[in-house]
């Protein structure tokens, strides 16, 4: 047997916002390795498959990412549709090139099949656009995190540079990220938002300026979260939970 590997975005959290064409890679899948974040209603939709979690979330118990790709591997020589389910997109801060470079290694097969990434179901709840005219002509992806043994990145030039921010995996050293940001030229007057789980029915954030994001991140309930920075943030009030209305059943 030679399987072939979908890297396969799950999206930002609720289970519709996933793409049809990922909901039917994962109908046929023989076996899915997914994310900790990912949402249990789209890993039902797996009905066939074995499930594995090699769950990643900061902090927690993880699986080395080295065993996850020979695990991929080896999979590959049991099942014909192998699936690696990713919160968000896989190619935004999910670890995919190292996988998708295992694959390549081992002569598999792959497809990554794209989901929305959580800075633009973020934009989505909050009805902000990451541009506008006139006032955020570019937008940074950016995070903080580094691995073990890594130097620290240059985020922070990214960040200073681009008229709207996303900084995902921030949301634990946000004290840090306010005072690098300020320290590198940004006003510490900029608008911030502080957005948790985003698209889901327990969305929230909380919006203020720069310098108070220490504060505002406190107010955290443990959910993934996306620190948005930019004058495009000028008038959002801070909101619990939006109402979308869900397709699917
Ligand atoms: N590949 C994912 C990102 C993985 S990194 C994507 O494309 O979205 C994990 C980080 O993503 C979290 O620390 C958080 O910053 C962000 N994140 C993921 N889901 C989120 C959600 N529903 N709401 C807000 N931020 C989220």
């Amino acid at each position: 047997m030679r399987g072939k590997v979908y890297l396969v975005g799950a999206g930002p959290g609720e289970p519709d916002l996933l793409t049809v064409r990922a909901a039917q890679i994962l109908a046929r899948a023989g076996i899915v390795f997914h994310d900790a974040l990912v949402n249990p209603e789209v890993i039902a939709l797996a009905a066939a498959a074995e499930l594995v979690p090699v769950g990643k979330r900061c902090g927690r118990h993880s699986t080395a990412q080295k065993f996850i790709n020979k695990r991929l591997v080896d999979a590959a020589g049991k099942y014909e549709t192998v699936v690696r389910l990713k919160g968000g997109d896989p190619m935004m801060f999910g670890r995919a090139q190292e996988e998708i470079d295992a694959l390549s290694a081992a002569g598999l097969r792959y497809e990554v099949v794209p989901g929305v990434t959580s800075a633009l179901a973020a934009s989505a709840d909050l009805g902000i656009s990451l541009t506008r005219r006139g006032i955020s002509r570019s937008v940074a992806f950016v995070t903080p995190r580094v691995g073990e043994g890594e130097e620290p990145g240059n985020w922070v030039r990214a960040a200073l540079a681009a008229d709207t921010a996303a900084i995902y995996m921030g949301a634990g050293e946000a004290a840090s990220i306010s005072s690098a940001l300020i320290a590198g030229g940004k006003p510490a007057t900029t608008p911030v938002v502080l957005i948790e789980n985003a698209s889901l029915p327990d969305s929230r954030w909380i919006a203020g300026r720069l310098a108070d994001l220490p504060i505002l991140a406190k107010t955290g309930r443990g959910g993934p979260a996306l620190i948005l920075v930019g004058e495009v943030y000028n008038k959002v009030s801070s909101m619990e939970s939006v109402q979308h209305e869900r397709i699917s059943a």
